[in-house]
């Protein structure tokens, strides 16, 4: 039987009446005046699981996390995720504990659960917001379902780097889409309500600087001023911090020298005290004890002072606070109302999601079978698929394919694979349960459409058994075995066009697959090429999880697709668009270079004082490759076309109180209807520090019929216009600026405004 949770012996004040009359806070305050030094410190420890399928082992690893859990010395799970798992590590609690403080159970719900949606990065390339929101609530309502309360998302570290096997976690390059993408996917997780079993709580991660690891190393050194890190890389926490979320993550890197997960400034003065946000940072995995190889911290003991006082409030399996906080409470090196403080952050969140109400609310088997893998649910993963997916390049309208067409090549490694496109990070999706490219395509193709299917080359070599998690397995490509491409020859030859599935493995990108080369791995040009000397009308198919290097393919093939790792409905979204169902969409939300060479390149650049110059030699470009991206952020193309024209402003002259208004007609001048990504740029041109040469600071998603007008306006003002300044503070500084809209960050559309004092 259950064991209900109830205080009425414990002398508490928290639930012993039917009626809900206490505020959280006074609740919290309740649990705090009952617990124990040990239960305190308990509250700030969080253990992994991982024993779901088997149960805790006899390992002393396990024991020792069982002896804690009963004893009330552990404040929260992660990695353990199904709701018969779920209700017996909460049981332990529950049934054992002195007090019955019930436990929070995380897990990485990064891009679905069991129904898996794009990458982060692919997701982002919608620009949709209402579509973000909905797939980070379908995900939340599933995980909840199986008991968890708590996902280590969003990811929403700027990141401009394609090396970086991370960036497929993120939004991308742009600090602005990053604020709006992970708000959007926190209101998706958390809802209204953070008490209703189909919301879970969400974290903004990795506080910070994550992703500006030098060289795109993962883990690596992070140098950045404090003006490019309160300008670039801050905003988007701070926007996660007002829209409410529930916790917050540190970080594994250092920041300028202080290790993030040790940093004060960051965490205890500039979040909490000046952001004034209540909820609780939780370390990320190690990182505590990781101060140690950073040279920062002598022992795990001077780890868990320094982290404690920085305002680090959960330690995510470093063991450092359950060994060594009651040692340092009584050295006087932490102080009783630092540990008050992480308690009642976790003890609040644990308050709003219900779960002092009932510890089990979120463990019911039948919403679980019910919830988890629904139609519905992989309806909304198609939808939100074909939204993600960029048109790159399409030359004598290759695509859309007609239905009439009497043959289609799929070619490739990844053409019938069902595995590749749930991508990294993908939750509980199961092994081999996405609709692969040629599924879609025959699903999708007219009865009398010949369908030539071959995979020409493996682009790795199994390391682990078919099924088995790859997270932590170093990948190994196949250099040698070719003798598939024959076939692939043949097949090409046959088809009216080849629909080639070329590009990089879901374990290519994520936690620690950083790449100094960001091009076709394997044998995949040499398929290409071969392809190539057969039939020129290829349609690259690409997965990936980051920009890559597309130079020579973009010279040889007539269209690419860029199809990122899209989850559980991969191949019938990529039909909805090979065959036109959709119009695409999707805009680059990261900038694809010429050459690994150029990394990290982003369109939001300063000027040096050599601004590039195609006549002479010693101005800041390259002699071998262009300074600029080969597909620039904010591109993508459509199966018609948009026209801007009429751009107008309100004012060109206004004071720093007033707003002005920005408008452009958008003409859909093609023969279907579409949807366009209006953006809006601007610059300052002169400031009391060097600043972009031009900022994205709107978006707009509009639908066009053909022929069809619309006129769309943004609103600009103080909030569009400030920035960190020299005088270290947020405002707007008098002076000229430029302004553009157009359909990507290379726009010439342009008005110019004055601010006056
Ligand atoms: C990652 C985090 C993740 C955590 C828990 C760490 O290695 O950096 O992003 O949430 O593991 O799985």
């Amino acid at each position: 039987a259950v064991a209900l949770f109830n205080y009425q012996n414990k002398e508490s004040v928290v639930n012993n009446s039917p009626k809900k009359e206490k505020n959280i806070e006074a609740k919290v305050d309740s649990v705090l005046a009952l617990m124990r030094v040990n239960e305190k410190i308990g509250q700030l420890v969080q253990y992994s699981g991982g024993w779901d399928a088997t149960g805790p082992s006899s390992s002393k690893g396990d024991q020792h996390k069982l002896d804690k859990l009963k004893k009330g010395e552990v404040g929260s799970m992660l990695n353990v995720s199904s709701v018969a798992t779920i209700k017996e590590t909460q049981r332990l609690v529950m049934e054992h504990s002195r007090l019955k403080i019930p436990l929070i159970f995380a897990f990485d719900v990064i891009h679905g659960y069991k129904t898996i949606f794009p990458i982060p990065l692919g997701e982002s390339a919608s620009w949709d917001l209402d579509i973000i929101k909905q797939s980070a609530a379908v995900a939340a309502k599933e995980s909840a379902a199986s008991g968890l309360n708590w996902t280590f998302a969003p990811m929403i570290d700027v990141s401009r780097d394609a090396r970086w096997g991370r960036v497929m976690e993120g939004a991308g390059e742009d600090t602005y889409l990053n604020a709006q993408i992970g708000v959007a996917r926190i209101k998706g997780f958390q809802g209204e309500d953070l008490s209703s079993v189909n919301t879970i709580a969400a974290c903004a991660k990795h506080f910070a600087g994550y992703g500006f690891g030098e060289a795109g190393r993962d883990y690596n050194t992070v140098s950045i001023g404090e003006y490019e890190l309160h300008n670039t890389i801050l905003p988007p926490f701070k926007a996660a911090a007002d829209a409410g979320v529930a916790t917050f993550m540190n970080s594994f890197n250092d920041v300028d020298g202080i290790p993030a997960t040790g940093h004060k400034g960051l965490q205890r003065d500039l979040l909490k005290e000046q952001w004034n946000w209540n909820g609780f940072v939780v370390s990320d995995w190690g990182s505590i004890g990781e101060m140690i190889a950073h040279g920062y911290a002598k022992d795990k003991k001077h780890a868990a002072q320094i982290a404690l006082n920085a305002g680090s409030d959960m330690d995510m399996e470093s063991y450092a606070y359950e060994a060594y906080l009651e040692d340092l409470l009584n050295e006087g090196k932490v102080t009783m109302s630092q540990l008050d403080d992480a308690v009642k952050r976790i003890l609040r969140i644990k308050f709003e999601l219900g779960l002092f109400d009932d510890p089990y609310k979120y463990c019911n088997e039948d919403r679980e079978k019910t919830e988890v893998y629904s139609k519905e649910n992989l309806d909304i993963a198609r939808d939100v698929a074909k939204k993600s997916i960029v048109l790159l390049k399409n030359n004598n309208n290759v695509l859309p394919l007609s239905k009439n067409i009497k043959s289609i090549a799929v070619i490739g490694p990844m053409a019938d694979d069902k595995n590749s496109p749930l991508g990294n990070w993908r939750g509980k999706g199961e092994y081999n349960s996405a609709v692969s490219l040629l599924e879609g395509i025959k699903a999708a193709a007219n009865k009398n459409t010949k369908i030539y299917y071959e995979k020409g080359i493996d682009l790795t070599i199994p390391t682990v058994e078919a099924g088995k998690n790859q997270f932590l397995h170093p990948l190994k490509f196949n250099t040698e075995d070719n003798a598939g491409i024959k076939k692939a020859v043949e097949a090409a030859k046959k088809a009216e066009v080849v629909l080639l599935a070329i590009g990089e493995d879901a374990y290519q990108t994520g936690e620690g697959r950083s790449q100094t080369n960001i091009g076709f791995f394997g044998l995949q040009n040499e398929l290409l090429d071969a392809i190539y000397k057969v039939n020129k009308n290829i349609v690259i198919v690409l997965s990936n999880g980051r920009p890559m290097d597309l130079s020579r393919v973009s010279k040889m093939v007539p269209s690419i697709l860029e199809c990122w790792h899209l989850g559980s409905q991969s191949g019938n979204a990529i039909a909805d668009v090979v065959f036109g169902d959709y119009n695409p969409s999707g805009k680059l939300p990261i900038s694809f270079p010429h050459s690994v060479g150029q990394e990290p390149l982003y369109y939001n650049q300063k000027n040096t004082g050599r601004p590039w110059n195609d006549k002479h030699v010693t101005y800041s470009g390259y002699q071998d490759a262009p300074k600029t991206a080969l597909y620039p952020f904010g591109f993508g193309l459509s199966y018609t076309n948009f026209s801007y024209s009429n751009l107008k402003l309100s004012a060109s002259e206004i004071n720093l109180n007033q707003e002005i208004q920005a408008s452009v007609t958008v003409t859909n001048t093609g023969k279907v209807v579409g949807e366009e990504v209006v953006q809006l740029y601007i610059r300052d041109l002169v400031a009391s520090i060097v600043r972009p040469i031009k900022e994205l600071k709107g978006f707009k998603k509009v639908v066009l019929e053909p022929g069809e007008s619309k006129t769309i306006s943004f609103t600009i003002n103080n909030k569009t216009l400030q920035f960190y300044s020299v005088n270290k503070k947020w405002e707007v500084e008098p002076g000229d600026f430029n302004l553009w809209i157009g359909g990507d960050s290379t726009t010439k559309l342009k008005k110019s405004f004055k601010v006056v004092e």
